[in-house]
């Protein structure tokens, strides 16, 4: 196959990982190849925080290693070198004026993610990164360290590469998992992938009967063989499958053992009181309407859709007048407000995940450099290692991070 170009390091994948890695090379002098198949550049960074761009939290390292489910230690290293607030000093640095939310979570000041993508796509064009629309299909070698790419339209010598394909989540962004074939190709070693901040399945039929019902300020509680491992306050809501939103998303990441372990939820509706409270209340409501249906006044508490299912859940006839219902039926129905129980029977499927958990092992990467210990000028960086985080700006800290320090190191090894 006939050789189309030359360069220093070729950046497998546009997206937030590859955008960073690619202008940070050509800043410190390096002659970078980009590679992406996609029209646009970082569609996925494009549509992240639903189109506002979660880009970072601004926390310090202790508490982002807490928001970190797997083996945080590998990304010390990385995130002393660009950490959130040099994140955050880069962006502003480079004409977008950043804010940062509740829970530390930082958005570009205009609510636009394109703004984040367009930054990284300028920097790359004014320090001349060449950017090629193809894919690559593997990574050549020559005496066993990294010395071209091969792409759709012919190879590609370079004396560095690094693989920024992220993981098997939206693949209709481009995250399709060929950088784990390429990496294994090589002899690296992929963690399974899993999905992570997913739906959630359950076979309860009244998830379906609800679809659509939107819960806000409820607290979901997730358990793992017995064992709370997850309770936050927040949103989420019904669907045909299960359940999904903000609150079950955050959970999912906690749930890491499929099939193995038998997970569980429990939603509080109504964390604002606590049991003895909740039973005044609902004996305030009764004693305003005693002749009416327990199901009319459930309505009041519950909204319209919960109701039937809270009561059946509960096992109270709702059409008893609410003087005759006992404290044992009134205790039940306390119980379920406080604690509605959804199964979960899994997750839904990867592609509808928001990031991959899994990926290529970190044991087989220098920390310190991203390149590959096996091969000689490979690196790497972003989702397509086997580091994933909780929400709040964590995923896209890792990407940036990782791909600053192999950046780095590139230019350190090709300019000394
Ligand atoms: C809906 C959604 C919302 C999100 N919101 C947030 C958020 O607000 N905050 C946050 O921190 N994280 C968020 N994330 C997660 C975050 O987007 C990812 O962790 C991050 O984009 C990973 O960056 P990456 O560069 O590693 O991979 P990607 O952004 O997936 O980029 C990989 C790129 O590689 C290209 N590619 C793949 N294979 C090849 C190949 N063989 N040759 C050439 N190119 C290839 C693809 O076309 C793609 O452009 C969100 C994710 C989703 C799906």
């Amino acid at each position: 196959m006939k050789r189309i170009a030359e360069c220093d390091l070729v950046v497998v994948g546009g997206g937030a990982s590859g955008l960073m890695a690619a202008c940070h090379a050509a800043m410190g002098g390096c002659r970078v190849i980009l590679l992406d198949a996609n029209r646009q550049l970082g569609r996925k960074l494009r549509i992240t925080g639903k189109g506002r761009c979660n880009l970072t939290n601004n926390c310090s390292v202790p508490s982002f290693m807490q928001n970190i489910p797997g083996d945080g230690r590998f990304l010390y290293s990385a995130l002393s070198r660009f950490s959130p607030q040099d994140v955050m000093a880069f962006f502003e640095a480079n004409g977008v004026p950043l804010k940062t939310e509740r829970g530390a979570r930082v958005f570009p000041c205009s609510d636009r993610a394109d703004d984040i993508a367009d930054c990284l796509v300028s920097l790359c064009e004014m320090y001349g990164v060449t950017r090629l629309k193809t894919r690559a299909d593997c990574v050549l070698l020559s005496e066993g360290a990294v010395s071209g790419v091969h792409t759709g339209e012919g190879i590609v010598s370079c004396q560095a590469a690094c693989l920024c394909t992220g993981g098997l989540s939206y693949p209709l962004t481009g995250s399709d998992g060929s950088g784990y074939r390429i990496a294994q190709s090589l002899g690296h070693t992929v963690v399974q992938p899993r999905p992570s901040l997913v739906p959630l399945e359950s076979e309860d039929a009244f998830c379906r009967e609800l679809q659509g019902f939107s819960l806000k300020n409820v607290t979901l509680r997730a358990y793992e063989d017995g064992s709370l491992i997850f309770q936050e306050l927040g949103e989420m809501l019904f669907t045909h499958f299960g359940v999904s939103g903000p609150l079950v998303l955050s959970a999912s990441a906690h749930m890491r053992r499929f099939p193995a372990s038998v997970y569980r939820l429990e939603i509080d509706l109504k964390p604002g009181l606590d049991a003895e409270k909740l039973d005044a209340r609902i004996l305030r409501d009764f004693a305003a309407q005693p002749n009416r249906s327990l199901r009319n006044v459930m309505t009041g508490l519950t909204g319209y859709s919960m109701a039937p299912v809270v009561l059946s859940l509960a096992g109270v006839d709702g059409s008893t007048p609410v003087h005759a219902v006992t404290h044992d039926r009134r205790a039940a129905l306390v119980k379920v407000l406080k604690a509605f129980p959804v199964t979960v029977s899994g997750t839904r499927p990867i592609d509808e995940a928001v990031v991959t958990a899994g990926g290529i092992s970190t044991k087989e990467i220098n920390p310190r450099t991203m390149e590959s210990k096996i091969v000689p000028g490979l690196y790497f960086a972003g989702e397509v290692l086997d580091l994933d985080a909780y929400t709040g700006g964590f995923n896209l800290q890792i990407a940036w991070c990782t791909a600053f320090t192999a950046a780095n190191a590139v230019i350190k090894n090709l300019h000394g």
